[in-house]
């Protein structure tokens, strides 16, 4: 089962006209799928040193979690904006549709601690962009960057400044 394209059910027009949405619970609604796509994240970083999967809400937390547990490593959410309860290092980014700040922790991190961060859709980059932002301003080490989903015509890639992103699936329209 390597063509995880497959549990991937895409919805035109959510949440706006012309957004075609990667709809991931099929994906995690089938045991073997979600299994087999956590197996293959932790395959790729397994001889990594990784103190801390940083994951981005919502869905980042779903694969963050799963693959923080398998690498022993901690779990850190970032947030979308006044979702957190502690003091917060805050950034603000354009999106695919639309803008948001996000938040983490401002203890979270530990100075030059082994970060992995995760999410699921790597599209115009700028979520991946400002959560690379947030973990450098607290001088964590940033080891890997992942996604399930990459939107490759949207040449997200161009915006994250971190070389080595590594995805499960490519679109390429
Ligand atoms: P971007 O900042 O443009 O790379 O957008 C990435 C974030 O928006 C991720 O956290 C995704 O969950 C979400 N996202 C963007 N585009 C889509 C899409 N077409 N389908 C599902 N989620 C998306």
């Amino acid at each position: 089962m390597r063509d995880f394209s497959q549990f991937i059910r895409e919805v035109p027009d959510f949440p706006k006209p012309g957004i075609v949405f990667k709809d991931i619970t099929p994906l995690i609604g089938s045991p073997a799928a979600f299994h087999r796509v956590i197996d293959a994240f932790t395959l790729h970083y397994k001889y990594e040193t990784i103190d801390i999967v940083v994951g981005i809400e919502a869905r980042g937390f779903i694969f963050g979690t799963a693959l923080a547990y398998r690498l022993g490593a901690a779990f850190v959410p970032i947030r979308k904006q006044g979702k957190l309860p502690y003091k917060t290092l805050e950034t603000t980014y354009d999106l695919e549709y639309g803008t948001d700040t996000m938040a983490i922790h401002r203890d979270a991190i530990r100075k030059n601690s082994k970060v992995l961060i995760c999410d699921d859709v790597l599209a115009t980059g700028g979520t991946l962009a400002a959560s690379i932002d947030l973990v450098k301003k607290l001088e964590g080490d940033i080891v890997g960057v992942t996604v399930l989903i990459e939107l490759t015509k949207l040449n997200g890639r161009e915006k994250v400044p971190y070389d080595d992103i590594f995805s499960l699936i490519k679109y390429e329209y």
